[in-house]
């Protein structure tokens, strides 16, 4: 049996509207089913900014990207690295509140599968653990605003680590495409960033 018939009898009892519960995390089983996750959010913290997350062993390795991904290859997006997060976290939409840390409102700002380029093309086929130890990673995203391959270089290491997030060249570059401007919306609710905040109770 599989888990969302094992589960079956306790979603139908219950409305996720509501309960506090937590729901069966069908969402992320669904996602997952594709491929490792890719999770990008619009995160209005302190100073607004991207969180970038790839699946990678269990945990969602994450970059905190000031300006947020571009289509463009000339563009060059700082991404500074972040503390891995659950894989749950995917899912995450919501406020995060005061006196918390990174308190502010969160939207799913893309979402879905990505596949290890560098593997795929590179003789020993390097698994993402070891590209991210060697601070080159090169991901095909398949997201419903970004798709295509996207690397991830690491510029500098230590206390400042900090990497880049460029977009590769390849057919589905676009230097006119603006998506962090023209579709600000979550993928998952279609609520702004700041709808998230007034409508949470930040
Ligand atoms: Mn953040």
């Amino acid at each position: 049996m599989t888990d969302d018939a094992r589960l079956d009898h306790y979603r139908r009892r219950r409305d996720w509207e509501q309960t506090p519960e937590p729901a069966p995390d069908d969402e992320l089983r669904n996602l997952q089913a594709g491929g490792p996750l890719f999770v990008i959010q619009k995160h209005d913290a302190s100073t607004l900014h991207y969180d970038f997350r790839l699946e990678v062993d269990g945990v969602l390795k994450s970059w905190a990207v000031p300006k947020g991904p571009s289509t463009d290859p000339e563009d060059k997006r700082l991404a500074v690295p972040t503390e891995d997060h659950p894989l749950s976290y995917a899912t995450f939409e919501g406020v995060i509140p005061e006196g918390q840390y990174g308190a502010g409102a969160v939207v799913v700002w893309d979402r879905g599968t990505y596949r290890n380029l560098r593997a795929e093309t590179e003789e020993g086929a390097p698994s993402m653990a070891a590209c991210l130890d060697e601070g080159q990673v090169e991901v095909w995203l398949q997201g419903e605003k970004l798709r295509g391959g996207f690397a991830l270089v690491r510029f500098r290491e230590g206390e400042d680590e900090a990497w880049l997030l460029i977009k590769m060249k390849d057919a589905e570059a676009d230097a006119r495409r603006n998506p962090t401007s023209t579709e600000p919306e979550s993928v998952v609710t279609q609520r702004t960033v700041e709808e998230v905040g007034e409508e949470d109770g930040w």
